[in-house]
């Protein structure tokens, strides 16, 4: 059979790989001049290895995906960390034992630290929003030195504005693992993103097409048996409900001549200074040795290149009319972050990608 699939990201190339193995003739088009999505990687004009779309730290507890994209690249260990300036100060990030004791200068242990949680959390009878989150484990003065403003700027809403999901992300720490993700596998393809997705898509069924609009595609004279659609939703709809929001980010790039090092970890947060919500190194993340750096800096905006998904009930609402559209297509799959509507990291886009052709393939 002949595929079309929208978008060279983790959903439409692992679709791509799995419909050609097989025995399928795919066409993957993207609008972008470039494979691999928002996990797309590439050498600046220095030679850095950075990740064009922001920090992109690939974690898993599943073994089976973690296997699956093994077959693709080979890795390197990596650990990501993260600190929060508070007024001016640099504390471990989630927060853990020695958040508390740094910023409140105590000395607790791990069972006093749970004790002082106890004392400072405020329960919620039903934990249904950000704010319910993070107050019901935290308490009010740690919400608002990290996450309130963070949320804010992220979001353009009140953490009471956004579901629980969002902010349980985040775990809060009794010990001192001062590690962002604590998931069984972490690590970062050993010579990137955009060399896995090259393998990935290596095959001789496949044909890559970049700078392509899909719909531009649809007008010339080919016909397709099926369509693996993995770009917003609302968009194939031609907004026929309305727009459902996602949020943007405006990157800024920036290389620092002769200086080895800007930071002391992977990632720094900003919550409560500037109209960036954090600054990250590469070199942290890639290993990369070299005599100076890059960084970038992360500029939440509405308009733009949709990013994130805005989980609140009422977008859940639209997108389950477009879904219901998307339902009843017998020849059109919808997989992705955009495409579902999901706040989905990359290990659940492959899983999500690996569900659907399944299906796709029962089908057929
Ligand atoms: P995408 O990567 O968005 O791919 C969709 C592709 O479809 C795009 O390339 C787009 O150009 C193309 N497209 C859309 N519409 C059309 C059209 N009409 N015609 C042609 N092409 C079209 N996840 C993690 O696991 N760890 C992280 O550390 C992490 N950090 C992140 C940081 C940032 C700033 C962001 C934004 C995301 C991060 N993620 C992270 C999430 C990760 O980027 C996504 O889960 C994953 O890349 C989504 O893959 P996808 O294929 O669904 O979508
Ligand atoms: N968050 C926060 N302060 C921080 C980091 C995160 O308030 O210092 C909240 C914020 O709402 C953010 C969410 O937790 O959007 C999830 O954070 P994560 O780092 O997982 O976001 P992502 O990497 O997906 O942008």
């Amino acid at each position: 059979m002949n595929f079309l699939i929208v978008g060279a990201g983790f959903a439409g190339s692992v679709c791509a790989r799995e419909l050609a193995e097989a025995g399928h003739q795919i066409l993957i088009v993207d609008r972008r001049d470039h494979i691999a999505g928002n996990a797309f990687d590439v050498e600046d004009e220095h030679g850095i290895l950075i990740h064009q779309y922001g920090p992109h730290i690939f974690h898993t507890n599943s073994e089976r995906i973690f296997n699956y994209l093994s077959k693709y690249t080979e890795w390197y260990q990596y650990e990501h960390r993260v600190r929060g300036i508070v007024d001016g100060k640099e504390y471990p990030f989630p927060i853990n034992r020695d958040t508390l004791n740094q910023l409140y200068d105590l000395d607790l242990n791990e069972d006093q630290a749970a004790e002082y949680f106890e004392k400072v959390r405020e329960p919620r009878e039903s934990v249904k929003t950000s704010e319910d989150v993070v107050l019901n484990s935290v308490g009010r003065d740690l919400y608002e030195k990290f996450f309130l403003n963070y949320t804010k700027k992220q979001w353009g809403l009140d953490p009471s504005q956004l579901k629980a999901g969002v902010a349980a992300r985040i775990p809060t720490r009794t010990n001192t693992d001062d590690r962002y993700f604590t998931d069984a596998f972490q690590a970062m393809p050993l010579h990137g993103y955009t060399v896995m997705f090259k393998n990935l898509l290596n095959h001789p069924n496949i044909t890559i097409q970049l700078s392509t609009e899909f719909k531009d595609v649809l007008s010339e004279d080919q016909s397709f048996d099926h369509i693996v659609y993995t770009g917003p939703i609302d968009a194939f709809y031609d907004f026929k409900f309305g727009q459902l929001p996602y949020r943007s980010l405006r990157f800024e790039h920036e290389h620092l001549e002769n200086q080895e090092s800007f930071q002391s970890v992977g990632t720094v947060n900003y919550p409560n200074d500037y109209d960036f919500t954090r600054i990250t190194e590469f070199k942290h993340l890639t290993g990369q040795t070299h005599t100076s750096t890059s960084i970038v800096r992360e500029y939440p905006t509405s308009e733009g290149d949709p990013y994130y998904p805005i989980p609140r009930d009422e977008n859940e609402t639209l997108f389950k009319r477009y879904r219901a559209l998307a339902d009843s297509e017998e020849n059109v799959t919808f997989v992705g972050r955009l495409a579902e509507y999901r706040y989905y990291n990359m290990d659940q886009v492959v899983g999500a990608a690996l569900n659907a052709v399944d299906k796709i393939l029962e089908r057929k």
